[in-house]
């Protein structure tokens, strides 16, 4: 009979008591080592207290039994009696090899280290925590489920530290340590996290609500009793076995219903929650099919993680339905291992087995090396913790790839999400989608079920417009870091022109500072790390020119002198209007928009040269960019809709246009000044003319002009038709 896992602080437990859990799950292990741990950390323990009171060793002993209850190995449950020797007695690293093993003693370091992190802002370290921590555990996932159980006991006696110290370590652990156990699929420590969470951030509201759920028990309870037999029963009439569970949901998410919705908890219908637990998959389709045709379903609430699980390995059929008396409830179908890993997530992979080799555990590693990757690039903790949090809340609609695999991807999430989702580099050349074999915008809004093909060009690179379109965590952080590598680059250029300028004002040059170990001096009072990022530094006015010249012997007094001061200041400010105008030159490079793709090859169609004011549509060539056509081009009627993406004139875009104009007249002398003087009047430059005698004393000039845009055109047509002699004037 499976129960759901019960974490409550156990004031009496003994290692015997310990090691007759473990006998249950797992006979053959070293008891003889579990014993010795124990007295090891007793004995390290000797004389500490908790807060309680109580004495310290049963802080290790329940964090142990969490450890048990996760199911997780030996080495882990050692831990865990082992996890605060080092940083709490005089036991060293080497004590616990010599005593234990090389890798329990990694798995306690890896957890000292994560009770080390200073706190430097709360924001900031928080993040910064989060890191560490991430880094921590790459090392050995234990890291992090022994840190998490040890977690779970300092929350279950929380009431015993101060008021300030309960809010700190509720909101630390609702920030970081939640986030984790659900990344992890651990969701029964998650659960019980939030609810502790709850109690010591917002007490008024927990009480309250324990009161409200507490209030009808029994009559709750009967009612449950009612359900889950009349589940029971239609279920076996149709031979099928299964254990129902039934209980109120947890306070947490009752809680977060209730200001998601903006309603108070009487408003809040569905509080029960039922759970089916099944021996196979067959069964579970079986039962939701008995489920919906004996009680009403609510539209929109079915959800099938059984074919396409979470990310964190979650699988499970969830509906709603309209029970008796009209009481909505939620109900999970699953089979007994699915509701092993929901309830311990990656914590199962150690079961029975001291190594880590399964499908999913490798999965949730690459989740965490991505982490890691993902951190060696970016500047700001806060920045990183931000980009985990969201892809933590990831979930909602499901994307399917041309060759059918799924991507799950949060709701509101575009082409570009899903480029990202799939590869970085698919991401960084994305240049359009289409979904379902219609070519779409970047910035449409996917829907579950979309099938999604990504468009990439070699020369297409990201934008600043795309973090407007990225909706995902994921797609945000790369997007950044793309663009923070391009503003680096910049960065560096931009301060190795000034201080090479400014040192050539002293007669001196990078090169002889490099050669005279200068530069190497420099690199060392300012603690930076290479030249590259001391120009960076002065490129990006963090280290000012001047005070770097000040520092170097040879130079140092004469850059005092006032003369050299404002040469310095002035090579600074040149060099940074240059840069800046470069920048905003870049930016109206392109005549036209595709979406947000400023830095897309785009061309105009030779065809029908549209300028600016003329509809244009873009046409996605095989590799060759997008070439922009006037929407009533003939070309364009051939073309497949499907590869048209909407396009238009960028208004910044100040540069002119070729157009060609032909113009017919009567023969007349002086024709062709006449026209070219009231095309010049307007202020409009004739590039070329051509001209032509036809037939009928007639004459044709094809002349190609510069415009602005198409009302620009109108006016020159205008001003030519006239004239007396005109006969008619065309754009060709
Ligand atoms: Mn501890």
């Amino acid at each position: 009979m499976h129960r759901p896992l019960d974490f409550s602080h156990e004031r009496d437990v003994k290692v015997e008591d310990l090691v007759r859990r473990v006998q249950a799950y797992y006979p053959d292990a070293d008891f003889v080592m579990l014993r010795k741990a124990f007295h090891f950390a007793d004995r390290a323990h000797k004389g500490q207290k908790r807060s309680s009171g109580e004495s310290y060793i049963t802080h290790p002993l329940n964090v142990a039994s969490t450890l048990i209850k996760l199911r997780m190995d030996l080495d882990s449950i050692i831990a865990g009696l082992l996890h605060d020797t080092i940083e709490d007695c005089d036991v060293t690293p080497e004590d616990i090899e010599k005593e234990f093993s090389e890798s329990i003693s990694q798995v306690v370091v890896g957890l000292t280290k994560i009770s080390k992190i200073k706190f430097k802002t709360k924001e900031e370290s928080q993040a910064e925590n989060f890191r560490k921590m991430v880094v921590a555990m790459a090392k050995d996932l234990r890291v992090i489920i022994v840190k998490l159980a040890d977690r779970m006991h300092n929350m279950r006696t929380l009431q015993y530290v101060s008021d300030e110290k309960q809010k700190k370590i509720a909101q630390e652990t609702l920030d970081i340590y939640v986030p984790l156990a659900s990344r992890l699929g651990i969701n029964s420590v998650k659960a019980e996290l939030e609810d502790l969470c709850l109690r010591f951030l917002k007490p008024e509201t927990y009480y309250k609500l324990a009161e409200k759920v507490a209030m009808k028990k029994s009559e709750r309870e009967l009612y449950i009793k009612s359900v889950k037999d009349e589940m029971v029963e239609k279920l076996l009439s149709y031979s099928l076995k299964v254990e129902v569970r039934g209980r109120p949901k947890h306070f947490y998410s009752i809680y977060k219903k209730m200001i998601s919705r903006g309603v108070d908890f009487e408003q809040i219908q569905d509080i029960l929650a039922f759970r089916l637990i099944v021996s196979n998959i067959t069964e579970c389709y079986k039962a939701l099919g008995i489920i919906h045709s004996s009680f009403i379903p609510i539209p929109g609430r079915f959800k099938d993680y059984i074919a396409i699980p979470k990310v964190n390995n979650y699988q499970s059929l969830h509906t709603t339905v309209i029970g008796p008396g009209a009481e909505r409830i939620e109900i999970q179908i699953r089979t007994h291992d699915m509701d092993e890993v929901a309830e311990t997530g990656v914590a199962a992979h150690w079961k029975y087995k001291e190594g880590l080799v399964s499908g999913s555990t490798k999965s949730q590693l690459q989740w965490v090396e991505e982490l890691l990757e993902f951190n060696k690039n970016v500047e700001s903790s806060s920045e990183f913790m931000e980009a985990v949090k969201s892809d933590l809340d990831s979930g909602g609609i499901f994307i399917f790839t041309p060759k059918g695999d799924v991507r799950e991807l949060r709701y509101g999430a575009t082409p570009l999400d899903f480029a990202y989702a799939i590869h970085t580099e698919v991401g960084n050349h994305c240049v359009g989608a289409k979904v379902n074999s219609k070519m779409v915008p970047l910035k449409y809004t996917l829907k579950s079920g979309d099938s999604v093909e990504i468009l990439t060009s070699k020369t297409q690179t990201p934008s600043k417009d795309w973090l407007k379109i990225a909706k995902t965590g994921r797609a945000q952080s790369r997007i950044k870091q793309w663009l923070h590598k391009v503003e680096r680059a910049k960065h560096r250029e931009l301060g190795q022109e000034v201080f090479e300028k400014s040192l050539k004002v002293f007669s001196t040059s990078i090169k002889a500072l490099v050669k005279n170990g200068d530069i190497e001096r420099i690199i060392r009072e300012f603690k930076l790390k290479s030249d590259d990022e001391l120009f960076i530094s002065i490129g990006s006015g963090r280290l000012q020119t001047k005070t770097i010249l000040k520092s170097i012997p040879s130079i140092k007094d004469k850059v005092v002198d006032e003369n050299f001061e404002d040469k310095i200041e002035e090579i600074t400010t040149f060099s940074r209007k240059l840069s800046r105008s470069v920048k905003k030159k870049s930016n109206k490079d392109n005549a036209i928009i595709v979406d947000g793709m400023d830095d897309l090859m785009i061309r105009v169609a030779k065809c029908c040269n549209p300028i600016p004011g003329d509809p244009i549509i873009g046409f996605v060539t095989r590799g060759r960019g997008i070439t922009v056509h006037m929407k009533k081009c003939n070309v364009i009627d051939k073309v497949s809709v499907d590869r048209c993406i909407p396009a238009d004139w960028n208004e910044e875009f100040k540069f002119r246009h070729p157009v060609n104009i032909k113009v017919i007249t009567h023969d007349k002398p002086g024709i062709l000044s006449q026209i070219s003087k009231s095309i010049n009047n307007i202020g409009i430059n004739i590039k070329s003319a051509m001209a032509k005698s036809l037939l009928d004393k007639k004459g044709s000039f094809i002349f190609e002009i510069e415009v602005k845009d198409y009302s620009e055109l109108l006016k020159v047509i205008g001003c030519i038709e006239g004239l007396s002699e005109v006969i008619s004037v065309h754009r060709i």
